[in-house]
């Protein structure tokens, strides 16, 4: 092989690798093996429960495993490559609503799937979610807290404050 071709096979090569790993691929290929084989069931779609609090939530994707448990996983664009609280949050109301309007099992823990703005995966995180009657609790003190029959408290995530549109009326402790 002469000296061009050689030249030519690397360029090729250098693409292929490149393309790998910067286009932009769909979230089935980037699963955690707990996931990896399972069948997708329900993708972008609303679910409504009623019970103590009504709750209606849309799913990014639902999986169902080996054992018949529906998986949740999240799709998230952010440029930190982790899972937070809210996260957690959502997730847990999206399992509630699924629950409560197909009646089947829905595992109690699920996955955050993190994703570059430019497209590129960055990572997948398996988050607990919460217990049914913590997550309707936390409905229940919102709903009082926009009625004003509960005090607000600071959070606990001192780092949520910086971008906060009420950090110029609030004062937390940490200031
Ligand atoms: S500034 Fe106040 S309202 Fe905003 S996140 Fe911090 S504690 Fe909460």
């Amino acid at each position: 092989m002469d000296l061009e071709a050689v030249a030519v096979v690397c360029f090729v090569v250098f693409v292929v690798v490149l393309w790998w790993h910067l286009w932009p691929r769909p979230p089935e290929e980037e699963l955690p093996p707990e996931l990896c084989g399972t069948r997708l069931v329900y993708a972008e779609r609303l679910f409504c429960s009623l019970g103590p609090v009504s709750i209606t939530a849309k799913v990014d994707r639902v999986y169902r495993n080996a054992k018949e448990a529906l998986i949740l996983v999240g799709l998230k664009t952010r440029k930190a490559n982790r899972a937070y609280r809210s996260d957690v949050i959502e997730l847990s109301a999206q399992r509630l609503a699924l629950m409560g309007q197909t009646g089947e099992a829905v595992a109690d823990h699920a996955y955050v799937l993190t994703e570059r703005p430019d497209g590129r995966r960055t990572g997948c995180h398996r988050v607990r979610l919460m217990e049914p009657v913590d997550l309707i609790a936390l409905v229940e003190r919102r709903e009082k807290l926009l009625a004003g029959k509960a005090e607000p408290r600071p959070t606990c995530a001192p780092g949520m404050c910086q971008k906060c549109a009420f950090a110029r009326l609030c004062d937390p402790p940490w200031r």
